[in-house]
């Protein structure tokens, strides 16, 4: 009785998400910490976010992708399809550490393209059907749950899909933040600088180490949901 509150009822659900939004809470707080820290720190040499990725780019020998600012906060990325690496007022036009680790990272991800990085051709053959899988898979665990358990399972399966995807965007981010760290390292960044640079990046790799884990929780929790409305039955 008490168990199957626990694992089923909304006192479950509860206990179950507390750990995860916590988790979820203290990693955004230390991306928003370590950036608004760093960017206070402005580098020796004075470069900016934008004129760091587009060194970068041209290092790389790639001509056809441009840097362009973007509104918003810590809204930075790289657009694969209409080639741009977007870097938001605070990196764009900044010389902190923050910018330039943001800026390099995002263009480590243009790089990675450019150079066919399997990982990343991968998360994007994955992007469609992760779509799919997040919106349908629920859909499918809840019918499944009143009429049949294979139907039930068949969207655990799917819904293993959008953890596969997080899983396989962990190694693309990772290597964009080595990518970034390895080129200010060559000159750009002294050793303290780059300590900083490394901070702001691994603390924004960690939250999509806890967007898996919150997948994978949820996978579980499924699986245990499944198996308690096996028993009753
Ligand atoms: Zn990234």
């Amino acid at each position: 009785m008490l168990a199957s509150f626990y694992y089923s009822g909304y006192g479950g659900y509860l206990i179950w998400m507390l750990p995860i939004v916590i988790l979820s809470a203290v990693a955004s707080a230390a991306v928003q910490s370590n950036y608004k820290k760093y960017s206070k720190v402005l580098t020796r040499r004075g470069m900016t976010g934008a004129q760091i990725a587009e060194q970068i780019l041209q290092a790389n020998g790639i001509y056809d992708v441009t840097v362009k600012k973007i509104p918003g906060n810590l809204s930075d990325h790289y657009n694969p399809k209409e080639k741009y690496i977007g870097l938001s007022g605070g990196v764009f036009d900044s010389t902190s550490v923050s910018a330039l680790g943001i800026a390099a990272h995002e263009a480590g991800h243009a790089v990675q393209y450019h150079e066919g990085y399997a990982p990343i051709k991968f998360r994007n053959a994955l992007v469609p059907v992760t779509n799919f899988a997040s919106t349908f898979s629920w859909i499918l665990i809840f019918i499944g749950l009143l009429l049949s358990e294979i139907v039930a399972l068949a969207g655990v399966v799917l819904f293993g899909v959008t953890v596969l995807f997080q899983l396989v965007t962990l190694p693309v981010e990772f290597n964009a933040s080595n990518r970034a760290l390895a080129v200010l390292e060559g000159g750009y960044l002294d050793e303290e600088e780059l300590a900083g640079a490394k901070k702001v990046l691994t603390a924004a790799a960690m939250t999509y180490v806890v967007a898996l884990l919150t997948s994978l929780l949820q996978l579980f929790r499924y699986l245990i949901i499944i198996s308690g409305n096996r028993r009753r039955r």
